[in-house]
């Protein structure tokens, strides 16, 4: 393994600081100076390594759906696309009154192409129903990763930075009056926020498009989560109410 390679292994398995090989005399300032200064140019140049493929590609000029999903295609930053069947971009009207966020296509949705379609994506299509949503009609589905991670393991740190300006495009391009954001990692990935998903479900959170427009966001249960946690349904149901009833104040 050479050293680059060892330092893009570090970094893939989550390594985000970087120490000294020798320890530090920080009584002895000149030196502590010296070394800050190589620490931050070797920091500098470690930085912008797994971000590489992604500053390749410019989503400014991209303007719509067909194209960012082109790019998308094109994007060969990530190592799950290697042992995905295929992409899964998104699935639902152009011009949708809710986007769900979802986290990552599971073994159905990479066999058929398109989000949520397995068991988590029938109740998801049945909560959507109970508040007069659907992708058919009023709404569209995506997720933080278009590619599914092997074995279904949640997605890195690394492979949802680099997939969220794609995100970021794509919510930008549909605009939609409302974002629901299911599950912990669509949550953490686009709000960051510390609290995990049963402390976050049921708070709305601003989401800020390129053009300063707010687009609220209600957290909730992933439907995955909820079949195995049946129980929950009650909360996750109360989140849905919250969101229809914002929707008939807009609608
Ligand atoms: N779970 C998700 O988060 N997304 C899918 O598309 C399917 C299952």
């Amino acid at each position: 393994m050479d050293s680059l390679e060892a330092l893009r292994w570090q970094w893939e398995m989550g390594a985000t600081d970087f120490i000294a090989a020798t320890p530090r005399d920080w009584m002895w300032v000149e030196e502590s100076k010296k070394q800050d200064s190589k620490m931050q140019e070797k920091q500098e140049s470690l930085a912008i390594l797994p971000f590489a493929p992604h500053q390749l590609v410019p989503l400014s000029g991209i303007t719509d759906l067909e194209a960012l999903r082109a790019a998308l295609q094109n994007f060969d930053g990530l190592e799950i696309k290697k042992s995905a069947t295929q992409m899964v971009f998104g699935d639902g009207v152009p011009n949708p009154r809710v986007v769900v966020i979802g986290e990552a296509p599971g073994a159905d949705e990479d066999r058929i192409g398109r989000p949520f379609v397995g068991a988590a994506g029938k109740l998801l299509d049945k909560m959507l129903a109970a508040i007069n949503l659907s992708r058919a009609t009023n709404s569209y589905i995506t997720n933080v990763i278009n590619w599914r991670p092997p074995g279904n393991r949640q997605p890195t740190p690394q492979e949802i930075a680099l997939s969220l300006p794609y995100l970021q495009k794509h919510i930008e391009l549909l605009a939609p009056e409302f974002l629901l954001v299911v599950g912990g990692t669509s949550t953490k990935a686009l709000f960051n926020i510390e609290q995990g998903i049963t402390r976050a479900r049921g708070q709305w959170m601003d989401y800020m498009l390129p053009d300063g427009k707010v687009v609220p966001a209600l957290i909730t249960f992933h439907p995955a989560y909820l079949l195995r946690s049946p129980a929950q349904k009650a909360l996750a149901w109360r989140d849905l109410l919250a969101l229809q009833s914002r929707l008939a104040k807009t609608g």
